[in-house]
């Protein structure tokens, strides 16, 4: 997961791209909490802020004042290379002396230990412990005329996902690879006059394309804060360079290779987000339609795991004729179960955030709709919360197949052991969550929602198909860029 976003106003808007690049980022939260940061440029110096913690507790309203320039990358951290310590928030930066620059990462890359030997001076040479920095710093060492160069110089040696964000003194780059795994959206934000934020015909400069400001984000979503209409996706295998007063400029580095995490069209991603052309609550409420001809069954209510499971439990609703409810409430300021980093964490956090209506799932029979289950623990804990709060039976169904394999693209399920599909059945599962009735999506199934061919996703989670094959060591690898430097934790 992570979120990254990138802003460039035109020079002179009176707005600091700090400020838009904070603004579009908390978009962007529910893809990463445990830290994030700003990185901006005058035309002439970096600077960065970072902190562990959620977006509005580092950059609040103290802090973006003084991050002056038109210039700006910022990034919230979801962990899959290295532990939760400062050193690893992002951007990271880099001021050498070929070249400053400051990068925010989006992905996991695959051959970490293979770019590690190509760092001159190796591991010692790294004040972090995450793939991103190793990428920041052979970027910054690269013999090259700029930062472009590098980045054509460097990319095709790198393996994996990653879509970035790069910023320099004189422009923002965005980065796909050539997979495409981690979506990377480019948007436009009409005269962006006095307030950077313009209403259209608001600006200073109506008409005048130079004085556009532009973006680019992990999803649309956060296009929409900051008044930005969305142009179209980075593809992959492109580099789009955003300078100050001019059109973007795209450049080839690979030729694409198609393979979007189908996960950020099932769960990561938010509902009001658009990917491959399609609305994703809308895309969801599909595969709860799909879902209920799959696996129907006789209830007297369906009902989400809030907040992700709502659109396909509408969908599984609507197809079932069978009375939509909300069953549990969720406390929307604990995080996401499934992206806290260890755990102990996980467990605490699935106790804290959900209560059941009891009044509302008293003496029924509920389908339970979810997008996932991973380790099995939260849904088991969920099953139990019903139980006691009086549901007499509790049929859980799931718009996504089991995980049966581990995702080294940036979703922190690198560890087969920890999956409860790669080790059990589904009758196994069901007994081990205590539900009635246990039913996943197929793959068939999340295509039908979705309205789109296979060959567009990585499905490797689902069939073990993976786009960019994984070298044997990479299982290991999540803190091996901190053996014996920092202790794991
Ligand atoms: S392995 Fe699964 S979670 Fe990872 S990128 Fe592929 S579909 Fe997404």
């Amino acid at each position: 997961m992570c979120g990254v976003f990138g802003a460039v106003l035109p020079r002179g808007s009176g707005t600091e791209a700090a400020a838009v690049a904070a603004l579009g980022l908390f978009a962007l939260q529910h893809r990463g909490q445990e830290s994030a940061g700003l990185a901006v440029s005058d035309g002439e110096q970096l600077m960065l802020y970072k902190d562990l913690g959620m977006i509005s507790t580092v950059l609040d309203e103290r802090r973006i004042p003084s991050l002056r320039g038109d210039l700006a990358i910022a990034h919230c951290r979801y962990s899959t290379t290295g532990s939760t310590i400062w050193e690893n928030a992002q951007p990271t930066l880099r001021l050498g002396p070929r070249r400053a620059l400051a990068v925010g990462h989006n992905g996991n890359l695959i051959n970490t230990r293979e770019l590690l030997t190509q760092l001159e001076g190796g591991r010692s040479r790294l004040p972090a412990s995450t793939d991103t920095e190793l990428l920041t710093a052979l970027l910054a060492d690269e013999p090259a005329a700029d930062t472009v160069e590098a980045l054509l110089n460097v990319l095709p040696r790198v393996r994996g996902a990653y879509s970035l964000v790069v910023l320099d003194t004189k422009r923002v780059i965005g980065v796909r690879d050539p997979h495409g795994f981690r979506p990377l959206v480019l948007g436009r934000i009409p005269d962006a006059g006095p307030t950077g934020l313009a209403e259209p015909g608001e600006g200073l400069w109506p008409n005048d394309p130079g004085r556009d400001g532009w973006v680019l984000a992990s999803e649309t979503a956060a296009l929409d804060i900051v008044g930005a209409e969305l142009i179209r996706d980075v593809e992959p295998g492109e580099l789009v360079i955003l300078e100050p007063g001019h059109e973007p400029r795209s450049v080839r580095f690979s030729p694409p290779n198609p393979a979007l995490c189908v996960f950020e069209l099932i769960y990561f991603a938010r509902p009001d987000s658009y990917m491959e052309g399609r609305n994703l609550y809308e895309a969801r409420r599909q595969m709860g339609i799909q879902l209920a001809g799959e696996h129907p069954t006789i209830a007297d209510m369906v009902m989400p795991v809030p907040d992700t499971g709502a659109p396909a439990a509408a969908g599984y609703a609507e197809a079932s004729g069978i009375p939509y409810r909300e069953g549990l409430v969720r406390n929307r300021y604990t995080g996401r179960t499934f992206i806290q980093p260890s755990q102990t964490m996980r467990q605490r956090g699935v106790t804290i955030k959900l209560n059941p209506l009891r009044e509302v799932v008293r003496g029924r029979r509920l389908v339970v709709v979810d997008d996932s289950i991973v380790r099995g623990t939260t849904t088991k804990q969920i099953v139990a919360l019903l139980r006691k709060a009086g549901a007499t039976e509790v049929h859980v169904r799931i718009s996504a197949p089991p995980i049966f394999h581990p995702c080294f693209y940036g979703i922190d399920t690198q560890i087969e052991t920890e999956l409860i599909a790669a080790r059990n059945t589904i009758p196994e599962i069901r007994d081990f969550i205590g539900a009635d009735s246990l039913g996943y999506l197929s793959i068939k199934g999340v295509l039908a929602g979705l309205g789109l061919p296979y060959e567009q996703f990585c499905f490797a989670c689902f069939d073990g198909h993976y786009p960019d094959p994984v070298p044997y060591d990479a299982a290991s690898h999540k803190f091996m860029l901190e053996e014996p430097v920092v202790a794991r934790g």
